[in-house]
């Protein structure tokens, strides 16, 4: 159980104002600018960000070629990066209720998730490609016998990447980790409202022994300093998680720069089948209530689409509006809270505007539906579960990024699959049922990147996460996320 004095302790100390991190160390920005961050959990300001030029910008990607093209972190031993980046891990983990509690403060996940899943996973990233390395080989290849040829990895040289606001730590640390494993060197642009731990994270590297100018930090708004980022002739290779809106423009800006190359992972509209003979209907009704209402719906694996089989829709209905009705909404920096903040007003006033237009077009509203006033301010809101979704309505198709599910029934496997595709987005989904060969057949129909059954949201470093269809199209996590930092090169050499 997590420690709530020391979790009050730390949240009751200032933030102190806060510079970009170039070059080894805090930076000022050019300009001066500064950018308020408004707590999600009391609605006041929390600290201010350096706001970010694209001169601020120009200065990390300077220092980052720099430090790429001298080799003093590309041209390490595989073993000796592997040796800083475990130390920072180590370091990670030392400090992972700090870091956990200050990410907390400007994104409002609840603090037992966030410790997890955003500080521990962290350095789990760390850790698992560290290890992984020293073990990744280049390859010989079948060529006729007077002729040897080699397939060399070579790090690609200067990463942008760009994260979201929801799991900052745990999504910049499944970039930075292999892209720095691999030799590169990183300049990171964190989402403007939750920079801080990112911020934390580039000290902690410094102190494990990251050379300077490896890993930069750009805070800003993202129309400015992240389209400078994602414009420089300089930078080889952009890696994105945020909106597919974001992602489009950022193949614009590789397409009018130099091509390089863009992964992005993008949101979802992740279905959840229920069938009726799923194997234990209390924990599917448990598991789907966690898919939807945990940090707020700010997930973007998220179970938004209930999908279930009409023979037990009332009783599954039921259910889930019993336990939204008790799940604990409140304070994130309390260790008992089940839904924390949702991020911001703009957020909370897009979640209710998702609920009204749903109900014109004809869904009903079985829980929920409404902000929660809460005495310490801040933006919450009920857990809703909403009925009689159509597939061709608002609600079914587009990505709330809050605690609202749709539910829609269906009569048959076929019709369950049918609903399922019945999307733009390609993320991830969930069957339940206790037929082996219809949860197969499920797996292989579904057009998502990850599928699970008879559970949901659960999966760890050894498996790759990325979307299908819109989205997205790259892997973070496993060893497939390397590929996205080397360059394959061929030495084809006559004997
Ligand atoms: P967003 O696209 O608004 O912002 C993401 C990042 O892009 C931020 O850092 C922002 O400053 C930056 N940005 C904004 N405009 C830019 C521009 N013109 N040029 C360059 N950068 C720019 O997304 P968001 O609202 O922060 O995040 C929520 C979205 O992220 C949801 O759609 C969610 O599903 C998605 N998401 C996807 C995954 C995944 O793994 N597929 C994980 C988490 C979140």
């Amino acid at each position: 159980m997590l420690d709530q004095a020391k979790i009050t302790q730390l949240s009751n100390r200032p933030v102190p104002d806060q510079d970009h991190f170039i070059d080894g160390r805090r930076s000022a920005a050019a300009l001066g600018g500064r950018l308020e961050v408004i707590s999600p959990i009391t609605a006041t300001p929390l600290t201010h960000l350096a706001e970010g030029s694209a001169e601020d910008m120009a200065r990390a990607i300077t220092s980052a070629r720099r430090a790429f093209d001298d080799g003093r972190w590309a041209r390490q031993t595989p073993a000796a990066r592997k040796a800083v980046l475990l130390r920072l891990a180590t370091l990670i983990e030392g400090e992972a209720l700090e870091l956990a509690v200050l990410g907390v403060r400007d994104n409002g996940t609840e603090i037992s998730m966030a410790y997890k899943a955003e500080a521990l996973s962290a350095a789990q990233s760390f850790r698992y490609y560290a290890e992984a390395i020293d073990k990744h080989y280049g390859q010989v290849a079948p060529t006729a016998p007077d002729v040897l040829g080699l397939v060399h990895h070579a790090p690609v040289g200067v990463v942008g990447a760009i994260v979201p606001w929801n799991f900052p730590l745990m999504i910049g640390s499944w970039k930075l980790a292999p892209a720095l494993a691999a030799g590169n060197s990183v300049v990171l642009k964190p989402a403007e409202n939750a920079s801080l731990s990112l911020l934390r994270l580039a000290e902690l590297a410094v102190e494990a022994g990251l050379p300077d100018g490896v890993f930069n930090v750009v805070t800003g708004k993202g129309s400015v300093v992240g389209e400078a980022l994602a414009l420089s002739p300089d930078v080889d290779v952009m890696v994105f998680t945020g909106s597919g809106a974001t992602g489009r423009r950022l193949l614009e800006y590789s397409a009018r720069s130099n091509l390089k190359r863009c992964y992005l992972e993008l949101g979802g509209k992740s279905p959840n089948i229920l069938f009726h003979d799923a194997p234990d209907l209390d924990k599917a009704i448990a598991s789907a209530a966690n898919a939807i209402f945990r940090n707020a719906g700010q997930v973007c694996v998220a179970g938004s689409r209930l999908l279930v089989e009409e023979s037990c829709a009332e009783e599954v209905i039921a259910g889930l509006a019993a336990r939204a009705r008790s799940l604990r909404v409140g304070d994130p920096l309390d260790v008992t809270t089940e839904v924390g903040a949702v991020h911001s007003a703009a957020q909370l006033a897009s979640n209710l505007r998702f609920v009204e237009r749903a109900l014109q077009e004809g869904a009903t509203c079985r829980v929920g539906g409404g902000a929660l006033d809460l005495p310490s301010g801040g933006y919450f809101m009920q857990p809703t579960v909403m009925a009689e979704v159509r597939p061709d309505s608002h609600l079914f198709q587009n990505e709330v990024f809050g605690p609202v599910l749709a539910v829609t029934t269906f009569r048959s496997e076929a019709e369950a699959l049918a609903l399922a595709n019945n999307s733009t987005f390609g993320l991830a989904a969930g069957v339940w049922t206790r037929d082996l060969s219809r949860a197969h057949r499920m797996v292989a129909g579904i057009r998502s990147g990850l599928v699970h059954v008879n559970t949901y949201g659960g999966s760890d470093m050894t498996v790759p996460l990325g979307g299908h269809r819109q989205s997205g199209n790259g892997h973070d996590k496993s060893l497939h996320a390397l590929d996205k930092f080397y360059d394959l090169k061929t030495a084809w050499i006559q004997l």
